[in-house]
């Protein structure tokens, strides 16, 4: 039963699993509308009737589009995730569009996946798991290294990074930092914080979890690649475009990067989270980049975990509840 104070909220982008935790956290608080296809300017008009839309991050809330969604009446966007490079807040805020994102949900996932990529390029897990299916016991080829005393440089270390930078001093890393503040945890945890050129220059692991803006937008291009230690490897959990994809496969392609692990990817839109299988695909840097043997690419899962997805649920739902009644939204992001 739909309650006085609840919204009929359209949910784009939605898999299963967003309907079974939204619905179950909602308890039939709002009348929520599960759409599959994403927000683009053509699927707009999905949302009249509603007054709040719900949001991932491939869904596109740019200045043209919140224009549409305020013309039919929307008047809350709950972004179901933490990065809001997807939406122009201060367009949402000229149409009279509040918006709210999940601006913490189990930051260890993303830094345990992290771990996970690093892991396993590391030590070749994804080439053994085959291997030895197919009856090859050999170890050629699967060389890693110790992590214990390698360095590994974290840029962005907020929730994620900071996480990340415990799970590497855990395993005797000595850890690099760049940031714009300092965060006194990482402090604590013995990080060290130096500029991007000795971060570069200084690293054999590098990790990306700062969010992206304008100032991060291709932080790993070719001039920076070419001051990095020949063999690095890098890990990107945090957004595509903080890597020039063209870039790092010349990297690839020469040596000079010894691995790379992408949870995220410049183009990923209308690719992660289908199943084209079936299909060509139809990005050649992607079909590029799956050809290397040591790189992995996983499709935008570091968020995926049950304590996640919990968080995510109930957490979307509370900033719906706040916005209907009226209440300011700790959650809220200003315009
Ligand atoms: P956060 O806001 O807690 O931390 C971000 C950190 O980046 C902050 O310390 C901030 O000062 C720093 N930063 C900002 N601008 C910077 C710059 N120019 N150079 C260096 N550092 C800069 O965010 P978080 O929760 O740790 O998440 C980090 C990013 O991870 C998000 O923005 C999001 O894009 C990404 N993310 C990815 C997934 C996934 O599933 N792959 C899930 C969640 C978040």
């Amino acid at each position: 039963m739909v309650g006085e104070t609840a919204m009929r909220v359209v949910v784009f982008s939605t898999k299963p699993y967003d309907r079974q935790f939204l619905t179950e956290a909602s308890a039939g608080r709002h009348e929520l509308v599960f759409l599959e296809p994403r927000l683009v300017l053509e699927t707009a008009g999905l949302a009249a009737g509603a007054q709040a839309v719900c949001l991932f991050v491939h869904d596109h809330a740019d200045e043209p589009i919140l224009a549409a969604l305020a013309g039919m009446g929307v008047k809350h966007i709950a972004l179901r995730c933490a990065g809001f490079n997807n939406v122009d807040l201060a367009a949402a805020a000229r149409h009279g569009i509040t918006v709210a994102r999940v601006p913490a949900y189990s930051p260890h996932g993303v830094a345990e996946h992290a771990a996970a990529l690093l892991m396993t390029l590391n030590r070749r897990i994804h080439r053994a798991y085959t291997r030895v299916r197919d009856g090859n016991f050999a170890l050629e080829g699967l060389l890693g290294f110790d992590l214990h005393d390698k360095t590994v440089g974290i840029i962005g270390t907020g929730k994620i990074g900071v996480c990340f930078a415990g799970i590497m001093r855990g395993f005797g890393c000595r850890v690099l930092a760049y940031d714009v503040a300092q965060n006194p945890e990482a402090v604590s945890l013995g990080v060290e914080y130096c500029e991007l050129d000795r971060l570069f220059a200084g690293s054999h692991v590098i990790s990306l979890h700062c969010p992206l803006t304008p100032q991060t937008h291709h932080i790993i291009k070719a001039d920076s690649i070419a001051r990095m230690r020949r063999g690095v490897f890098i890990i990107n959990t945090g957004r595509g475009p903080l890597i020039d994809t063209a870039a790092v496969i010349r990297g690839l392609k020469s040596g000079k990067i010894g691995a790379l692990a992408l949870d995220v990817y410049e183009e990923e839109e209308g690719v992660f989270y289908e199943d084209l299988s079936g299909r060509i695909l139809a990005d050649d840097q992607l079909a590029r980049l799956l050809t290397f043997p040591n790189v992995l690419v996983t499709s935008h899962q570091a968020f995926f975990t049950r304590e996640a997805m919990l968080a995510i649920a109930h957490t979307t739902i509370g900033n719906l509840d706040d916005f209907a009644a009226g209440r300011p939204c700790p959650n809220a992001l200003k315009g």
